[in-house]
C-alpha cells in the first residue's frame, strides 16, 4: 500500500511504522475493559471507540486481529493509591444488589452500548474474577523473583527493584518519594502498589479468596498483565486505554510482567484523550456524567455520537457540549441522506484516488477528523454517483456509521400536503413561480419541505 500504517506509540514517545510482531498470525490488541459497578459514561465510550476505529485500521491494513478485552469485577480500589473501599462492594451498597448481580447488570449493559455506538465485540471478553487461579500464579513468580514484599494487609509490588520503572509515564521517582506528604503505612515506596490485598478480618467479604498469602483478593493491575500474557502472550502488538491509565494502572501492568517474564507486554501502548465536561475530565465519580442512554433520551442517535468523536483526533481532549452533538446530528443526517440517494450498482467500484487519500490520512496515526473530510469530499465530488456509492461504502469500513442499512424515516403524508405539493408541482411546470413559492411557504407552515428532483419531487418532513 502506498501509505503504510504509522501509530503514536506512547511507551516511545513517537510516531512508528507498524509491523506486526508475527506477520503470519493475527495481531495482538488488548485494550483495558470497564470497571463494572456502575453504568459506563460516554467519556469511556470515547476510549472504546478510538480502540473501535484502531482495529478497523488494521483491518483496512489487511491485519487480522486478536482482540482481547477484560472486565474488571474486582479489586478496582476507589483510590489508585490502594486506599479506599473496592468499587464493587460499594456498588453493591448503593444499589442493594450483591457484587455478583450488579458486575452482571452492568457488563451486560456495556454490551449492549458496544452494540448501539457499533463497536464490535472483543474476540475474548475476560473477567478478572474468573482468572483467580492466573493472578495467585503470576504473583506467585513475581515474587519468586523478589519484586515484592508482605505487609499485614497484602502483597505489595516493590518499585524500587526495576531501575526503568515508571518509563512509560516518565515518572519522576525522586521528586515523588521526596514530596511525599501522605502516610505510606507499611508500604516502602510511594509507588509500590498492592499485588494482592487481604480481605479485613472484621469485614464479610463478597468477593474473595484463598491465596497462599491469605484469604483476599486481586489489586487491580494484575487481573490485566495475567490475562494479557494468557490469551496473547508474553509479549504482544498493541495494548490501549484512556490516558489515566499511563501514569499508575499500564505503568504497573508494565512492572509486574518486566518481572514475570521480562518484557513490557506490548510493542505499541496507545491511549485515548479524556471527553471533558465542563472542563473537567468526564468522570463518574464527578456527579454529571452522561450515559449513551441519557443522549437517546433527549432523541439523539447513539451513532451522532460516534460521529462527534470521529471529528476529533484520539489524541486530544474533547469537550463534550449540546451544541457539538446537534452539529454531528446534522452532518450525519446530510451524509444518510447524500448516500441514500445515491443509486446502487453492485458493479460500480471504489473510486482509487480517494481510497488513495482516505487510506493516508487514517494511515497516518488514526486521522479520522481528515479522513472524514476525505469522505465528504468523495461525497460532493464528480465522481458517477455509483462510485460515490461503492467508495463510501467502502470507507464505512472504517467510520462504522451504518450507511447501506440507513433509511429515512418514513413520515405519513396527510392528503392536505399532498394536495398543496401537487399544486406546486402544477404551477412549477406552468412557470407561475410566484404560485409555486405561496405554496412552498404554505407547505413549510405545515413542517414540510418539497425538494425539486430531476423527474418530480420528494417530501421531508422538518426536523424538530
Ligand atoms: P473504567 O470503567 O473507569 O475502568 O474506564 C474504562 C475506560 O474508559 C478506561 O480505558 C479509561 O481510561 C477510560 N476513560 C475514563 N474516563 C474517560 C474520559 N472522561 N474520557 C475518555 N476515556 C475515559
Ligand atoms: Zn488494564
Amino acid at each position: 500500500m502506498s501509505s503504510p500504517l504509522a501509530l503514536y506509540d506512547n511507551y516511545t514517545r513517537t510516531l512508528r511504522a507498524f509491523e506486526p510482531l508475527d506477520p503470519a498470525g493475527p495481531v495482538g490488541l488488548y485494550t483495558c475493559g470497564p470497571t463494572v459497578y456502575d453504568y459506563q459514561h460516554i467519556g469511556n465510550f470515547r476510549t472504546f471507540l478510538f480502540e473501535d476505529v484502531l482495529k478497523r485500521v488494521l483491518r483496512w491494513n489487511g491485519f487480522a486481529v486478536r482482540h482481547v478485552m477484560n472486565i474488571t469485577d474486582v479489586g478496582h480500589l476507589t483510590s489508585d493509591a490502594d486506599t479506599g473501599e473496592d468499587k464493587m462492594e460499594k456498588g453493591s451498597r448503593r444499589t442493594g444488589k450483591s457484587a455478583w448481580d450488579i458486575a452482571k447488570l452492568y457488563t451486560d449493559d456495556f454490551l449492549e452500548q458496544l452494540d448501539r455506538l457499533d463497536i464490535e465485540r472483543p474476540t475474548v471478553l475476560c473477567r478478572a474474577t474468573d482468572h483467580i487461579a492466573e493472578q495467585i500464579a503470576f504473583i506467585a513468580d513475581i515474587e519468586r523473583n523478589g519484586y515484592a514484599y508482605l505487609t499485614s494487609d497484602g502483597v505489595y509490588f516493590d518499585t524500587s527493584k526495576q531501575d526503568d520503572y515508571g518509563y512509560l509515564a516518565r515518572l519522576d521517582i525522586h521528586g515523588l518519594e521526596a514530596g511525599r506528604r501522605v502516610d505510606l503505612g507499611e508500604k516502602r515506596h510511594a509507588t509500590d502498589f498492592a499485588l494482592w490485598k487481604f480481605s479485613k478480618p472484621e469485614e464479610k467479604r463478597q468477593m474473595e479468596w484463598d491465596s497462599p498469602w491469605g484469604r483476599g483478593f486481586p489489586g487491580w493491575h494484575i487481573e490485566c498483565s495475567a490475562m494479557a500474557q494468557k490469551y496473547l502472550g508474553d509479549y504482544f502488538d498493541i495494548h490501549c486505554g484512556g490516558e489515566d491509565h499511563i501514569p499508575v494502572h499500564h505503568t504497573n501492568e508494565i512492572a509486574q510482567t518486566q518481572a514475570r517474564v521480562g518484557t513490557r507486554l506490548a510493542n505499541f501502548w496507545m491511549h485515548g484523550y479524556f471527553l471533558l465536561m465542563n472542563d473537567a475530565k468526564m468522570a463518574k465519580s464527578a456527579g454529571e456524567f452522561l450515559r449513551v442512554q441519557s443522549l437517546m433520551a433527549r432523541g439523539y442517535d447513539p451513532l451522532v455520537y460516534r460521529y462527534l468523536c470521529l471529528t476529533a483526533h484520539y489524541r486530544t481532549q474533547m469537550s463534550f457540549s449540546w451544541e457539538a452533538m446537534d452539529a454531528a446530528a446534522t452532518a450525519l443526517d446530510r451524509m444518510r441522506n447524500g448516500f441514500f440517494a445515491l443509486p446502487a450498482d453492485p458493479t460500480a467500484q471504489p473510486d482509487a484516488a480517494y481510497l488513495a487519500r482516505f487510506t493516508a490520512e487514517i494511515n497516518d496515526d488514526l486521522n479520522v477528523p481528515r479522513a472524514l473530510a476525505v469522505a465528504w469530499e468523495a461525497l460532493r465530488g464528480d465522481r458517477p454517483a455509483a462510485v460515490k456509492r461503492a467508495t463510501l461504502l467502502r470507507f464505512d469500513d472504517v467510520l462504522g456509521l451504518r450507511l447501506a442499512p440507513w433509511q429515512p424515516v418514513q413520515h405519513e403524508i396527510p392528503a392536505e400536503v399532498t394536495a398543496l405539493a401537487e399544486a406546486r408541482a402544477t404551477a412549477r411546470q406552468a412557470k407561475q413561480w410566484a404560485d409555486a413559492d405561496r405554496l412552498r411557504a404554505q407547505l413549510a407552515t405545515l413542517g414540510w419541505e418539497m425538494e425539486d428532483q430531476p423527474t418530480g419531487y420528494r417530501l421531508k418532513k422538518r426536523a424538530g
